[in-house]
């Protein structure tokens, strides 16, 4: 079978489910030129059927292809750009440059930037072939991949382009010149700005500079992506109100990045506090199925170390272990609940808890960020089954992984399952909750691409981003121990109307669009 976008196929006998989250319907999705000409309810059906190549969906759920809102694939899906991570769980778009980082601007430093976001940094042999933030996305614009991506500039990629990797505060020229790279990027074809209040150098941004961010950011109709100061419980209220306020005042759309609480209880409250929040300004939220987070080790450090920056950690480190391996422990956090994730100085320490270790468990971390330059990624278990599910049940909140454009030969570091997991899993969860198909397929789809000014609707004229699934079986194989594994229960997936995924195999087809405000794509095709 030809897999050229410009061929005319239809997905027969299926189940729609159309992304507007009402109950699913039988009908046949005609494709033809990469966007849906037609939907034809089964009662319509041309009696001498289609003149067109067909696929079987006999009992199967065909959706709109699943859009990943919130990852982190900056950079990986140019090493990766068949991206099997994604395509192998129905997501067909993502939406990178989230937490603040995005790999550009570095206005000349390179190694600086590259060690500020050295979260998103998750393939070694990457070039990085840019000098600025148009540079950089013309490499995914350039890189045909197997999945739909838009970009946004981090608030604190942007920050160290002017300021460098200091948390300080910014003086006016800076505050200004701050300003001028996020309109520049917004310019290139960002469609979004994010914020990483946790991470330095973002971190040390004021009310004043967060309200300039916002500002720009609503002068251009994007998305304001959050990751909050502090999820901890006791601190999560004020932590989206340091967002919320500054964003209505500037009328910029916000979006709460990977919502939960950690350390305790108080989620319904936060909830409670944003629905009222809702009723005043544009404010939504995304959350992943998942009670572990995933994070560099040097955010268990408290934030006055962490505010010194990459190399002031190290020296502090390596001046006094033991006092390392005493803030490390003051997290609060049980050894048995961090996973190392990445080290890639000691490879054989990646994979497990803390607790397996020899020795102090948490002067073990201290040193593995020394041998390491600090380049420690860990798993940490911070939340709780029931707030997973009251997220999974709001619906306002979309479903998404704060994970990475992956391949099975991936390699430099262990995954968190949800890179390949996370949307069979929310699937299945909200499922068991009682969520109707209608309404779970919503959450996947057209409730993340709405937030991003986009449409994932199956619907004539639209681009055909297709996910077509089993939904008894329909579930997420990836597991700490073995997180590279494609959802179970997942048949067929199409971009811009080609398959990348036929029967549970994938094509190789790389038909994935670049998507800005300037080529259409954030209205649709
Ligand atoms: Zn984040």
């Amino acid at each position: 079978m030809s897999t050229s976008s410009a061929d005319r196929m239809v997905l027969i006998h299926g189940t729609v489910a159309d992304g507007r989250g009402d109950a699913p319907y039988q009908a046949d999705v005609v494709v033809s030129n990469g966007v849906v000409e037609s939907v034809i309810p089964a009662a319509a059906r041309p009696i001498g059927g289609y003149d067109a190549e067909v696929i079987d969906c006999a009992g199967q759920i065909v959706a709109p292809g699943f859009v990943d809102i919130h990852c982190h694939s900056d950079l990986s899906l140019l090493a990766y750009p068949e991206n099997e991570s994604r395509i192998n769980q129905g997501v067909t778009t993502e939406l990178v440059g989230n937490c603040g980082m995005s790999p550009a601007p570095f206005a000349g430093d390179m190694a600086g930037l590259a060690s500020v976001v050295s979260t998103i940094d998750v393939v070694p042999e990457l070039k990085w072939q840019w000098d600025d933030v148009a540079g950089w996305l013309n490499k995914l614009r350039d890189t045909p991949a197997a999945s739909n991506v838009a970009a946004q500039i981090g608030h604190g990629s942007a920050r160290f382009a002017v300021a460098g990797q200091s948390g300080r505060a910014l003086s006016p020229r800076e505050l200004d010149l701050l300003e001028e790279q996020l309109e520049i990027a917004f310019d290139a074809g960002c469609v979004g700005a994010s914020v990483g209040l946790m991470y330095a150098p973002g971190e040390g941004a004021s009310a004043e500079e967060i309200y300039r961010v916002a500002k720009v950011v609503a002068k251009h109709d994007g998305l304001l992506s959050a990751h909050l100061r502090d999820y901890r419980s006791t601190a999560l209220i004020d932590s989206v109100n340091e967002l919320a306020e500054p964003a209505h005042r500037a009328g910029a759309r916000l979006q709460i990045s990977h919502l939960r609480a950690t350390g305790g209880s108080g989620f319904e409250d936060t909830l409670a506090h944003i629905e009222r929040l809702r009723d005043e300004q544009d404010i939504a939220a995304d959350s992943y199925p998942y009670v572990h987070g995933h994070t560099t080790a040097i955010q268990l450090l408290p934030s006055e170390i962490r505010m010194t920056g990459p190399a002031g950690v190290l020296e502090f480190l390596s001046d006094d272990l033991p006092a390392g391996a005493r803030a490390f422990a003051a997290s609060g956090y049980l050894p048995e609940q961090v996973i190392v994730m990445k080290a890639s100085a000691r490879p054989e320490s990646v994979g497990l808890s803390l607790d397996q270790a020899a020795g102090d468990p948490w002067q073990h971390l201290a040193q593995l960020m020394l041998d390491c330059s600090g380049d420690v990624d860990v798993a940490v278990e911070s939340g709780s089954w029931n707030d997973v599910d009251l997220a999974m049940k709001t619906p306002w909140i979309s479903i998404a992984s704060d994970g990475t454009a992956l391949n099975e030969s991936h390699q430099a570091s262990v995954p968190h399952p949800r890179s390949w997991g996370a949307f069979p899993a929310a699937y299945r969860r909200m499922r068991s909750l009682g969520v109707d198909i209608g309404e779970a397929v919503r959450r996947l789809s057209e409730a993340p691409a709405k937030r991003m000014k986009m449409s994932a609707l199956i619907e004539p004229g639209l681009r055909a981003d297709l996910t077509v699934f089993d939904e008894q079986i329909f579930s997420s194989a990836a597991t700490f121990a073995a997180p590279a594994q494609g959802a179970l229960g997942l048949q067929h997936v199409l971009v811009a109307g080609a398959p990348v995924l036929l029967h549970g195999s994938r094509t190789g087809s790389r038909s994935g669009v670049f998507l800005s405000k300037t080529n259409g794509g954030v209205t649709t095709q």
